[in-house]
């Protein structure tokens, strides 16, 4: 399938993912394997299609259980996909043999959401963010103190001379999402896969990250794959956005535009959710109610319509496409045209 409004040349994009499926074989004992009349699967990714343009920031949105989080994991390669085709900067990554993928992952790095879990508790903040330089570039090995001291001082974690040798515990939470980012910048990639990068730090310095990886992404001319479950920050900092609700693309578009036309009701729903800094100020309409259903057997036709205030009798019946109602403003839903005015 492809997006119909994005018809520039191949070459303006970065990533370029066509179909994407990540399906989870359902653990099962041996005897119910027998009887099963067939395996069954959790369908965490079911068929999305979206681009990235070189420099942009493409968020990814949505409730937990949405995919986002495996999305991300799988078109940086990090896990195996079921189906579809994921293009890097023109490669097809399916072609690639282990050790050419392992090359091309210096170009791809990740922030993971919890800084504590993904350190090593063992091992000093300088040792860390050096990994990276020691896999992909041993022919410099005497020059990765220095790039080191340098990167940490580019994320605020000055003087570097003093952080150098500290260890996870010793600093704290913020500081431990700027020893992530510089470890994950230091091998200068192309794209980061910035999964919920804010999410565990403390409010008060939430804002100070996002302008920091806004700095960084102009300075080295990165382009972010930005998962967050909430709208706020996306508005923040991405450049376009994917809603995304159990498996699939709802809506893609613009940030801006998204904001101002949103044209599928889980956007509509997602976007009225978003706090707003006034106290007078109440929200007309509440999260659609229920949990995101499950997605071993997702609901036929729409999968959004047990939840949908505006579900009719086909919903349940005909899968929406992604259709261009707007502008380089696609969403899937069979009545997205009575919002188009709203
Ligand atoms: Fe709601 Fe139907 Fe649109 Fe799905 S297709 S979002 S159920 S109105």
């Amino acid at each position: 399938m492809t997006i119909p409004s994005e018809n520039q040349n191949n070459e303006d994009y970065l990533v370029q993912v066509t179909n994407l499926k990540k399906w989870f074989p359902v653990q099962t004992s041996f005897i119910d394997q027998l009887f099963a009349e067939e395996r069954e699967f959790v369908r965490a990714v079911d068929g999305v299609t979206f681009n990235i343009k070189r420099g942009e920031v493409l968020g990814l949105a949505g409730e937990s259980g949405s995919g986002k989080t495996t999305i991300g994991r799988v078109t940086i390669g990090l896990d195996e996909k079921t189906d579809g085709e994921v293009i890097f900067d023109g490669i097809n990554l399916s072609t690639l043999s282990q050790e050419q993928l392992r090359k091309m992952r210096r170009r791809m790095q990740v922030i993971f959401q919890d800084p504590l879990a993904s350190l090593n508790p063992r091992m000093s903040l300088g040792d860390a963010i050096k990994q990276g330089l020691e896999i992909h570039y041993p022919e410099t090995k005497d020059q990765h103190r220095d790039i080191v001291l340098e990167m940490m001082e580019e994320v605020g974690l000055s003087p570097a001379k003093f952080f150098y040798n500290k260890f996870p515990h010793q600093i704290s939470g913020g500081q431990r999402q700027r020893v992530v980012i510089a470890r994950a910048l230091v091998t200068k990639p192309d794209l980061v896969l910035a999964d919920e990068p804010i999410a565990m730090a403390d409010v008060s310095v939430r804002a100070l990250l996002l302008d920091l990886m806004v700095k960084l992404k102009n300075d080295y001319n990165l382009t972010y794959l930005f998962i967050t479950h909430d709208l706020a920050t996306a508005k923040y900092i991405c450049d376009r956005i994917a809603i995304l609700y159990l498996g699939k693309i709802v809506e893609i578009s613009d940030l801006r535009e998204v904001y101002a036309h949103p044209l599928h009701p889980y956007t509509i729903a997602l976007l009225a959710a978003v706090p707003v800094p006034n106290p007078h100020e109440r929200r007309e309409e509440p999260m659609p109610k229920g949990e995101i259903p499950n997605p071993i057997h997702p609901p036929s036709g729409c999968r959004f319509h047990p939840r949908c205030p505006y579900a009719q009798a086909v919903c349940s019946e005909k899968e929406p496409e992604l259709r261009e109602l707007r502008p380089d403003h696609l969403v899937a839903c069979h009545f997205a045209e009575q919002f188009l005015d709203s």
